[in-house]
């Protein structure tokens, strides 16, 4: 693949040039001038450094971000200068999109093929997807009766006004995806923006600041501050200048941010966790359902919040059905991010790696057959190969725990009933799929799966229009369409008496 990057981002050459906060129009450091690694998965090695943002920081982008806000130059903007601003930041980011996808997959180990055709191409489309609703934001107007003035005359309407500094913070799966699910939807509302990406990964994040800059946001819209979680991030959360969190990550991290939040009523999206089913009934396409289960688990190494971690698969062709996802496993390409043709890069970190083996420890001493018995690769980086689960009950913690890597936890089931039972039996509720042709059974089953997202016949797909978040433990409120925006917007009611 022939990758035009820019010469200031390589992998190769000194990331720091290019690597600062934007806070107010600005390119910054940390105040403190504290500096955290950047670590390449695909190889374990430090690329560069990052700004340690801390509290300081937190505040200097608030006020930024506040002053913008209650600027009338902000307020006053038209819902077509939004979209226009929207539109261009799109433009720009496709302009840069192959520089971005490789500070990506240096960032994060994705395959750089994935990084571009997939991660990229949809945070275009998220952006132009926004960019439209700029322009079609509504209220109502409403006929009211007003029982303590049966013979008043009254014109009654709500508007929507943005909810003013919304803080996103953001997870390392897919870094400027998630970075695109907060910048958008809130610039769309008119809301000003503080990014706070995860520390593993903030390359990209730290990109799409100066880029929002060329796109002629003014000074405090978009603000990107980098640093550790409990730190800068619950600095973020606590400000009295933040009108909205909207967060993506794990759910003891979700918990935190929504207690402290709720200190102040500061508005929250909760993106969380998952634990998602994939329900592959005896009268599903077979070719679709193994490539689609294999891919539901092993796309992204696991790291996908919708991962398809547990397979519940009809009796009658459970044995077939997970032989072939076990070979399906064993064909994929494991290598670095940069290399041809890998599908499987590494996990995120030397910690990740280590949890997610533990994992594989817990499944062996918790009675597990090893179906395909995933190791640590002897080589630099993080490596790990796909594991394949069976024998696996309810009650086990790799049934019931989010692994967040290549670990498949595989079971048979004989009714629909139990089919149901055993998909809902966790805490999650993101994300589910449904293997059949039989078009009645896949809206039965879809109705009765505790999930925020359904699929039939495909898993992880997503669509910058259709809403995304979980119930249950999996979260509150959705990222993406229309609820994404309108969750940026706080709806005020006006009553006009006329006689
Ligand atoms: P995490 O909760 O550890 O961190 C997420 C973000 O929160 C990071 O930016 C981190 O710096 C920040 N953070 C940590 N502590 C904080 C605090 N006290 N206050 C404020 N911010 C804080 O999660 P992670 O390990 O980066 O991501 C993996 C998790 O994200 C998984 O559970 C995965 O399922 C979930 N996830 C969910 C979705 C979704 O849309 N539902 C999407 C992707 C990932």
């Amino acid at each position: 693949m022939n990758i035009s990057v820019n010469p200031l981002v390589t992998k190769h050459s000194n990331l720091n040039s290019a690597l600062r906060m934007t806070i107010g129009g600005a390119q910054v450091d940390a105040r403190d001038g504290s500096t955290m690694p950047v670590i390449d998965p695909s190889t374990g090695r430090q690329v560069a450094t990052i700004p340690e943002g801390k509290a300081a920081d937190a505040d200097r982008a608030v006020k930024a971000a506040r002053e913008r806000f209650q600027s009338p130059e902000w307020r006053k903007m038209k819902p077509v200068a939004r979209q226009r601003l929207l539109l261009k930041f799109a433009d720009l980011i496709e302009a840069h999109a192959d520089e971005l996808a490789e500070l990506e997959s240096i960032d994060a180990g994705k395959p750089l093929a994935i990084a571009r055709n997939s991660d990229l191409a949809s945070v275009i489309d998220v952006f132009r997807y926004f960019a439209g609703w700029a322009t079609k934001l509504t209220g109502e107007t409403l006929d009211v009766s007003v029982p303590r003035m049966p013979d008043g005359e009254f014109f009654a309407y709500t508007k929507k006004e943005p909810v003013g500094v919304v803080v996103g913070i953001t997870p390392w799966n897919f870094p400027i995806s998630m970075a695109s699910w907060k910048l958008a939807p809130a610039l769309a509302a008119g809301c000003t923006v503080i990014l706070k990406p995860a520390e593993d990964t903030s390359l990209t994040a730290l990109r799409l600041g100066e880029l929002a800059l060329e796109a002629g946001y003014p000074d405090g819209a978009v603000n990107i501050v980098t640093g550790r979680g409990h730190e800068i991030g619950a600095a973020l959360v606590a400000h009295p200048g933040v009108d909205k969190v909207s967060f993506t990550g794990s759910v003891a991290t979700g918990q935190a941010i929504g207690r402290s939040a709720l200190d102040k009523m500061t508005r929250t999206t909760l993106e969380l966790g998952g634990k998602s089913p994939v329900i592959v009934m005896p009268d599903a396409n077979l070719d679709w359902a193994v490539t689609g289960a294999a891919m539901a688990i092993f796309f992204n190494q696991g790291q996908t919040c919708t991962a398809g971690s547990r397979l519940y698969v009809h009796r009658t062709i459970y044995d077939e059905f997970v032989e072939r996802v076990v070979e399906a496993a064993k064909q994929l390409k494991i290598g670095p991010a940069f290399e041809d043709g890998v599908f499987f890069g590494p996990v995120i970190s030397e910690a990740h790696a280590e949890k997610v083996m533990s994992y594989v420890d817990t499944g062996r001493s918790e009675g597990v057959h090893l179906t395909l018995t995933g190791e640590r690769l002897d080589r630099p980086g993080y490596f790990l190969s796909p594991t394949v689960m069976t024998g696996t009950r309810e009650s086990m913690r790799v049934v019931q725990e989010e692994i967040f890597g290549p670990v498949l936890a595989a079971a048979p089931f004989d009714t629909e009933e139990e089919a149901i039972e055993l998909a809902n039996g966790t805490p999650f509720g993101l994300a589910a799929s449904i293997w059949t042709e039989n078009l009645s059974a896949a809206h039965q089953l879809a109705a009765q799966v505790q999930s925020g997202i359904v699929w039939v016949n495909c898993h992880n797909l997503f669509d910058p229009n259709l809403p995304f978040g979980g119930v249950k433990l999996s979260g509150l409120g959705k990222d993406l369409g229309r609820s994404a925006v309108e969750s940026c917007l706080e709806q005020k009611s006006v009553m006009i008496r006329l006689q």
